[in-house]
């Protein structure tokens, strides 16, 4: 249950960051969450710790970084990554050089705070692109290295060994930050083909190769699917069932090759003829089926019979197909006046096209049995 609601709200906060971000985003996320943890133990820290000027400077200090952290966690959870990513990178750079700077302490010697300039660094290189991390690492390594050598206490240590650490941790830190942001990206970038791949695949299993048209399975689907809302919500639902008049003499006098040509060009024109939310698809050979929601049979019967004069008109280059035209007939059956479900739907059409046929082809018929 808590699992649930956790993956709901993850995969909520990841819709609202574009698909190259949403990874780096949940990592930003749970970064911020632990970062205003950790400044607020600092804060009940330093109560036990610092006294006076001191423990009110830190407070301050921790005070302003968690609330700009939250600004940071608000715009992340808003999908606003980028700000996000800056504010939270502003907080980590800036946080430990107003301690060095505002901080006597530091400068007369408690060289701590410097070893967070290492962190700041490794954190730039995870949110920030790599230039801008190059150039705020150098930045900042310059800006030890005028500490340590404005500061006769700094000089006093092992100067050496520090700067040589905060060099060797950022080195490490942005490394490490820019190896995982090219994963990352690679990551992105197959996972794009895996979904382009699988929605051609999509595309393919339910399309007729030769025509391009939604094929047999695909168009049972529908009709189950179509058949249900339109009984549901009480309205028509036309079914036109078409086959070309004797193709078979087509076929044989033009050949296979031609006879193809010819049906791609009439699965065109059927795809043409219909609403954008109308559905064609090849019923088998050249039988073709359409789905027509929200249409009554006396709407289906005109549609088909302007379909069935406009096919009449459909030009064939006689020299490059050898044909000279081709009619189809049309067999019309709808919800609810010839039944309500798939079966009964087509079974009607079909037995209408078979009138069709039988009355002398290039015809439509379809009527009501109730
Ligand atoms: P009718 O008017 O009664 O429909 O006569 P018809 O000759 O069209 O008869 P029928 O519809 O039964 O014949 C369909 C023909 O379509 C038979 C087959 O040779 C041809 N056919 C089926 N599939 C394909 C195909 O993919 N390509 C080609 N070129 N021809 C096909
Ligand atoms: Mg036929």
């Amino acid at each position: 249950m808590k699992n649930t609601r956790i993956s709901t709200f993850l995969s909520a906060f990841q819709n609202r960051h574009t698909a190259g971000e949403a990874r780096s985003a949940v990592n930003l996320l749970v970064f911020q969450l632990i970062y205003l943890v950790l400044i607020f133990c600092t804060m009940i820290l330093c109560l036990f710790v610092d006294r006076g000027e001191r423990l009110a400077f830190y407070l301050l200090l921790l005070g302003g970084l968690m609330g700009i952290v939250a600004v940071a966690l608000a715009f992340n959870l808003r999908g606003r990554y980028p700000i996000s990513g800056w504010l939270t990178s502003a907080c980590m750079v800036f946080g430990p050089w107003l301690s060095i700077l505002l901080d006597p302490t530091v400068l007369a010697g408690d060289f701590v705070p410097l070893i967070y300039i290492g962190m700041s660094i490794q954190l730039c290189s995870i949110l920030l692109s790599e230039r801008v991390t190059l150039v705020i690492s150098a930045i900042q390594i310059c800006g030890v290295v005028a500490a340590v050598s404005l500061s006769p206490a700094l000089r006093a240590i092992n100067w050496p060994s520090l700067i040589a650490f905060i060099v060797f941790t950022s080195v490490i830190g942005i490394l490490y930050g820019f190896t995982n942001k090219r994963q990352l990206a690679q990551i992105e970038k197959q996972r794009n083909q895996l979904l382009e791949d699988e929605a051609k695949l999509r595309e393919l299993s339910v399309r007729d190769s030769l025509t391009g048209l939604f094929n047999r399975r695909y168009m049972e689907e529908t009709l189950d699917r179509e058949t249900r809302r339109a009984t549901r919500k009480q309205l028509p639902l036309t079914v036109i069932m078409t086959d070309i008049d004797g193709f078979k003499v087509i076929n044989d006098s033009v050949g296979h090759v031609l006879g193809d040509n010819a049906l791609i060009k009439v699965s065109a024109f059927l795809n043409k003829s219909i609403r954008a939310s109308d559905v064609a698809c090849r019923f088998g050979g050249d039988e073709f089926c359409l789905i027509l929601p929200d249409c009554s049979l006396e709407e289906g019967v005109l549609r088909a019979n302007s379909m069935r004069n406009d096919i009449e008109r459909l030009a064939f280059n006689p020299n490059e197909e050898g044909i000279n035209g081709i009619t189809l007939s049309f067999g019309v059956a709808a919800l609810p006046d010839n039944g309500v479900t798939r079966e009964e739907l087509i079974g009607a059409a079909d037995a209408a096209l078979y009138s069709s046929k039988r009355a002398g082809r290039n015809r439509v018929n379809g009527k009501s049995d109730s």
